[in-house]
């Protein structure tokens, strides 16, 4: 099967660097002489048959944004029978031949399901949870790993002057990729990701051993400096 026009959406959790991608989808289709078309608020709009068409200019100024300017959603009427039939029936009233899917884990099983169902489908891994097998990096995730940081930082300079402990809770629901990756590059003293129980004891007793004073190596070489 020839494919003469596909559709793009968003779906999920939005993540930075959604609108670069739909960006390169729509020019790359057109530039191989593919048409393209918006499908606007992800699985939700493909089911009410919320159809844009794109052309070149469509997608500029736009991959500099965060989030997502085609919108994205939950929709729990997708992971039915009937809310895949329905998108089925958009795709043939539109001419939609296949379907470029931006998202994470739950947007790649829609795509599945799509795909099953006549449609077929390519996904975009788009999530900052980084929670998609086959690939080790999500488009989002790096950006949101930095943004952890940066708040972080500057809660330790308050954690630090009032001698106490920030926990910190970060996004990503049933992954902790996030969690881990930040905590272990901010320095954390503990990291609880829902994939590892955790003793909650242990940890306080963590923090509190944290809390002991200790000679930092710049109160000991700081003196030194200055006296040289
Ligand atoms: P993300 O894609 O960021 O992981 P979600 O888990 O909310 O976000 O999934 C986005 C959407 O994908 C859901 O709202 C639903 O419409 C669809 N979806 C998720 N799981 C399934 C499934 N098992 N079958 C069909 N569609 C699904
Ligand atoms: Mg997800």
């Amino acid at each position: 099967m020839s494919i003469k026009k596909i559709g793009v959406l968003t779906s999920g959790g939005d993540a930075p660097g959604m609108n670069a991608a739909v960006r390169a989808v729509v020019r790359t289709a057109l530039n191989k002489g593919v048409e393209v078309v918006g499908i606007v608020g992800g699985y939700t709009g493909l089911i009410n048959g919320e159809i844009i068409d794109f052309n070149l200019r469509s997608v500029s100024e736009i991959i500099h944004r965060g989030g997502t300017v085609l919108y994205s959603s939950r929709c729990p009427e997708f992971k039915t029978e009937e809310g895949i039939m329905k998108a089925v029936e958009t795709c043939k009233k539109h001419g939609i031949d296949g379907i470029v899917t931006i998202g994470g884990d739950g947007t790649f099983r829609g795509a599945r399901d799509l795909s099953l169902h006549g449609v077929p489908c390519v996904g975009i891994p788009a999530t900052i949870d980084n929670d998609i097998s086959s690939t080790d990096y999500t488009i989002g995730f790096d950006t949101a790993m930095n943004t952890v940081m940066e708040m972080v930082d500057r809660l330790r300079d308050t954690a630090q002057s009032h001698a106490r402990c920030s926990v910190v809770e970060v996004m990503g629901r049933g992954a902790g990729y996030l969690a881990l990756r930040t905590g272990i590059a901010v320095g954390a003293v503990a990291i609880l990701v829902p994939e590892v129980e955790y003793n909650v004891d242990e940890i306080v007793e963590k923090m509190i051993k944290t809390r002991e004073p200790v000679k930092s190596i710049l109160s000991l070489l700081l003196p030194r400096a200055s006296a040289r």
